[in-house]
């Protein structure tokens, strides 16, 4: 939806370019292969002179460096320092991104990258001013969306065809973890917004423009257009990765996603409110969420 604004560029998860793009060839979501795109060619050409796979295998490399929470401590000190793999790897995505706004003529480019090490990491680039917005979904949506099975991605080449799956439990701690890093991050000073999902699918223009407001990104002109209507018309873009539910269509018409009230057993909701509850109230999400559970569902769960 913010990459549907005028002056924004959405890249989708730009966390990959290495790997799914320069090196596993996906598909970009306007149907090309990334190798093939001429948007990404361009965006190559102008950041590093062409896209080489010695770069993507030193990013690959980097990326075990940088992306996994444990490191993020010794990333936070390397930046404050100047040292350490980080530097390179702010280097290279602080070129990339800048890439992507000349090529797409845009002034926010807008990374669904989704791992909080990688805002970290962006942070120290100086090319880039960089800006968190820290969405949050109910955790037993969360959980019960990472046990679907057999979930084609839409931009698989030939390896990882399929999303990824998590157990509940593990779903809760990983939910746990990275909204209390989004908040840590923000506190050391990263400008930041936190908006939770459910909020945006039942009012999107006033969710999106309090997050431009608060995120202090002018306000592009005819937004309240733009954002006017529950279906969104995605531009033809060239992002990568990305879910299911958006990757390469034109439109989506936002509605809430409540299939986990019934879907997710009482077991594995009692488990997933239990270890996420101090966060679940934080959020303003009630303990108790099984209003619409049928007994019928409940009691076959057991
Ligand atoms: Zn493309």
């Amino acid at each position: 939806m913010l990459g549907s604004l005028s002056g924004f560029h959405n890249v989708g998860e730009i966390v990959e370019f290495a790997t799914r793009g320069v090196l596993d060839d996906e598909l970009c979501s306007c149907g090309t292969n990334f190798r093939s795109c001429d948007f990404w060619n361009e965006v190559g050409d102008v950041a590093f002179g062409g896209w080489t796979r010695e770069q993507a295998l030193r990013m690959f490399d980097l990326r075990w460096k940088v992306q996994p929470r444990s490191k993020l401590p010794a990333t936070m000190l390397d930046i404050r320092h100047r040292r350490g793999p980080v530097i390179e790897y702010s280097a290279v995505f602080g070129k990339l991104i800048r890439a992507v706004a000349q090529v797409a003529k845009a002034d926010v480019v807008v990374d669904a990258s989704k791992l909080v090490t990688q805002a970290v990491a962006l942070s120290a680039s100086d090319d880039l001013d960089v800006r968190l917005l820290h969405l949050v979904r109910d955790a037993r949506g969360v959980a019960y969306s990472w046990t679907k099975q057999d979930v084609a991605r839409p931009s698989a080449n030939a390896v990882f065809t399929e999303m990824k799956t998590h157990k509940p439990a593990a779903s809760a701690a990983r939910w746990c973890v990275d909204n209390a890093l989004a908040e840590a991050i923000a506190r050391r000073g990263l400008p930041y917004h936190r908006m939770r999902y459910e909020d945006f699918v039942s009012t999107p223009g006033p969710t999106v423009e309090a997050a431009l407001r608060g995120l202090e990104i002018e306000t592009p002109s005819g937004l309240a257009t733009q954002l006017g209507s529950r279906t969104v018309h995605i531009p033809k873009g060239h992002a990568l990765l990305g879910n299911p539910s958006g990757f390469g269509r034109s439109e989506v018409t936002l509605r809430e996603d409540t299939g986990w009230r019934n879907g997710l057993g009482s077991r594995d909701r009692r488990l997933v409110t239990a270890l996420s509850a101090p966060m679940l109230a934080r959020y303003g999400y009630p303990m108790r969420s099984d209003q619409n559970d049928s007994p019928t569902l409940r009691e076959a769960s057991r």
